[in-house]
């Protein structure tokens, strides 16, 4: 590794949310170039990282899956330390997920994330399959106002939207003073 000069930025940006909603997915896609492969669920790749230019700024994305954990309850303040954002994924055919974010996954996010100015970012995943679509476009714009977080929607499957979903965060860590 060259050292600092390969990037100007560093950020650690968690993936939060039930299981099977498209975690792993989604971080693979971003990571690599090639379309998604049907997995089995939950593949727990831990973290990865990736380079890439944002607003003509090289950041070092580190980001962290939960690895099948949260299916154990036993996600930690020790995980959610230090990062600066935090992408929350519901699956729109599956509307337990999207309730479960602001049941759940909200208030977990609330209690251990220690940073105050932390960029949260809600995205419903596997617009895809638009035939079982439970949550409407709507109810997620909604539920983020009223969480103060970015939305978007994306398909881990097609790779729509997913890599803004990640630069979308990323830019607006930067204008984090
Ligand atoms: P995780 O447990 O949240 O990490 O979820 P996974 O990434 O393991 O995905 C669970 C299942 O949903 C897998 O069978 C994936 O292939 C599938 N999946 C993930 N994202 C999408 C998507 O955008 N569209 C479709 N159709 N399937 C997806």
């Amino acid at each position: 590794q060259g050292g600092s000069s390969n990037y100007d930025v560093s950020f650690k940006i968690l993936l939060i949310g039930d299981s099977a909603v498209g975690k792993s997915s989604l971080l693979l896609t971003f990571i690599s170039n090639s379309l998604l492969q049907d997995t089995s669920p939950t593949i727990g790749v831990d973290f990865k990282i990736k380079l890439l230019t944002v607003g003509g700024k090289k950041l070092k994305l580190t980001v962290w899956d939960t690895a099948g954990q949260e299916r154990f309850r036993t996600l930690t303040s020790s995980y959610y330390r230090g990062a600066q954002g935090i992408i929350l994924v519901y699956d729109v055919t599956k509307r337990e997920t999207f309730t479960n974010l602001s049941d759940v996954w909200a208030k977990e996010v609330d209690l251990f994330s220690t940073n105050q100015n932390c960029v949260k970012m809600l995205v419903g995943n596997k617009v895809d399959i638009e035939s079982e679509r439970a949550v409407s476009r709507e109810e997620g714009i909604s539920l983020a106002n009223e969480h103060g977080c970015l939305f978007l929607e994306c398909s881990a499957k097609t790779r729509e939207n997913v890599e803004q979903c990640f630069k979308e965060l990323a830019l607006k860590i930067m204008e984090v003073p």
